[in-house]
């Protein structure tokens, strides 16, 4: 199914812009107000499990923190499993790790090794934003490295003025619902 136009902005018009968080210059995509809004929250999860269950998926991959929700209400959806990509150090059992460059510096996501249970396993990684594409490609290079095979990553928000989405379909497959420029 694809969105309406009327859908799409009832999606768009419930997420809420942040100037200047968590720091000067920044506009933050707060969907926390999207999130308690159930006409925008129901129609987004409804596509997004009509798109998705023709992809005959195994996993739902959610990346920390935000991904979660919107990939653990998938998997649910799909009665698929969901695999948490989380910040260095909260995943209690051995992991695969991957950095990658901020601004300043870098940072660092897990995956437990043992994540996925089948060789090659089709897997869909979810965040509700990509801007530089630094989290989602470090997301994407684990769920190869744990064996499965990232067919595609979704996002609520892409931000299409940054390079990080042309960046990231040089590896894998990328769908955003709202697009920012
Ligand atoms: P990046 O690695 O630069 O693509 O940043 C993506 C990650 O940072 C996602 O997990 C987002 O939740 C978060 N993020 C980056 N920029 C924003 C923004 N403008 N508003 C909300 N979240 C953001």
């Amino acid at each position: 199914m694809t969105l309406s136009d009327t859908q799409r902005k009832i999606i768009e018009s419930s997420i809420r812009d942040i100037k200047d968080f968590p720091k000067k210059g920044i506009v933050f995509k707060d969907i926390t107000t999207l999130l308690n809004n159930k006409e925008a929250y129901s129609i987004l999860m409804e596509h997004l499990y009509i798109r998705y269950k023709e992809y005959d998926l195994d996993y739902i991959a959610g990346i920390d923190a935000r991904g979660f929700i919107f990939g653990a209400s998938l998997a649910q959806m799909l009665k698929i499993g969901f695999v948490p990509i989380r910040k260095k150090g909260k995943l209690p059992s051995e992991t695969i790790s991957e950095k990658y460059s901020l601004e300043y510096g870098f940072d660092e996501i897990e995956i437990h090794k043992d994540a996925f249970h089948n060789t090659n396993a089709k897997v869909l990684v979810i965040d509700d934003l990509i801007a530089t594409g630094g989290t989602a490609n470090a997301a994407v290079k684990l769920i190869n490295k744990a064996g499965a095979n990232c067919v595609e990553a979704c996002f609520i928000i892409g931000l299409t003025f940054l390079d990080g989405i042309k960046n990231l379909e040089n590896t894998t497959k990328v769908y955003n619902i709202v697009e920012v420029d």
